[in-house]
């Protein structure tokens, strides 16, 4: 079954800071994003999510988030 997880990016703040879901994810599904990889304006870095058909729907990302940012649909 098809996962999609979405992320609260005005929960989130500046994930460069946190990086847990990045860490805790197995399938490795959270990359760091920004368009400008130069800048240091949190509001351009997001968490993306990429290759939702290989999560496992395990939680771990829901459960490690300090902010409550994240959410299986
Ligand atoms: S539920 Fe598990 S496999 Fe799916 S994105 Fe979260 S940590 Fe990764
Ligand atoms: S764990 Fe939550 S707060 Fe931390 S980077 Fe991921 S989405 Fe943002």
């Amino acid at each position: 079954m098809k996962t999609d997880i979405i992320v609260n990016y005005d929960k989130c703040g500046d994930p460069r800071e946190c990086k847990k879901c990045l860490q805790i994810c197995a399938p490795a599904l959270f990359l760091l994003y920004s368009p400008d990889d130069e800048s240091d304006d949190p509001d351009v870095w997001r968490v993306d999510v990429a290759f939702t058909d290989l999560c496992t729907r395990c939680g771990d990302c829901v459960e490690v988030c300090p902010k409550e940012a994240i959410t299986l649909v």
